[in-house]
């Protein structure tokens, strides 16, 4: 199954837009997951599986805390550390990422190879955050880095700004209130 995300379609949102098949991240996510532990032998224990079952749900990261609470809606509640540990394992297996400036996880969906940089765009509307990773940023910035001397240890780039829903859904409001601006 082809579980990579889809480039923004004619409706203008992307894999991480709000109106789409949650069911199929989710079954896209567990089958990754599965694939990975069978080529490298890591434990698929149930909680791990939970976690990224609630991961894969939500398009905004989600924080530790926020999955121990979802979890106790839907069945057995498990203590703070050991949602923690799921979330390390997801993370050091590339199922999931973890969004510094939220301190919170996202789903990932991608392939990543080691030059590629991942970008996350956040949006500070509705918190949805879809990731694009770039082979060329990646070579620049370690073109850059090292010129420094510096060695990174996330190649990560956060940019906080407004997604193309909520773009539309301001352009709709501010054409309805102040006609002289949907004129032009
Ligand atoms: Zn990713
Ligand atoms: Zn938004």
């Amino acid at each position: 199954m082809s579980v990579l995300p889809l480039p923004a379609g004619p409706h203008g949102h992307d894999h991480h837009g709000h109106d789409h098949d949650h069911a199929a991240c989710v079954a896209g996510a567990i089958a990754r997951f599965e694939a990975r532990c069978a080529k490298s032998g890591a434990r698929l224990t149930s909680l791990r599986r939970r976690v990224l079952e609630e991961l894969a749900d939500s398009h905004t990261p989600l924080g530790a805390y926020d999955i121990v609470e979802r979890l106790g809606a839907s069945g057995e509640k498990p203590p703070p550390m050991s949602v923690y540990r799921a979330l390390d394992f997801l993370v050091s297996e590339g199922l999931a990422h973890r969004i510094e400036s939220r301190n919170a996880y996202l789903v990932c969906g991608r392939e990543h190879g080691p030059d590629d940089v991942i970008v996350f765009l956040i949006c500070e509307g509705c918190g949805v955050t879809a990731e694009v990773a770039s082979h060329a940023i990646g070579r620049d910035l370690a073109w850059a880095t090292r010129a420094e001397g510096f060695t990174p240890r996330t190649p990560v780039v956060e940019i906080a700004g407004t997604c193309a829903k909520c773009r539309a859904a301001t352009a709709q409001a501010d054409a309805a209130t102040v006609p002289a601006e949907a004129a032009r």
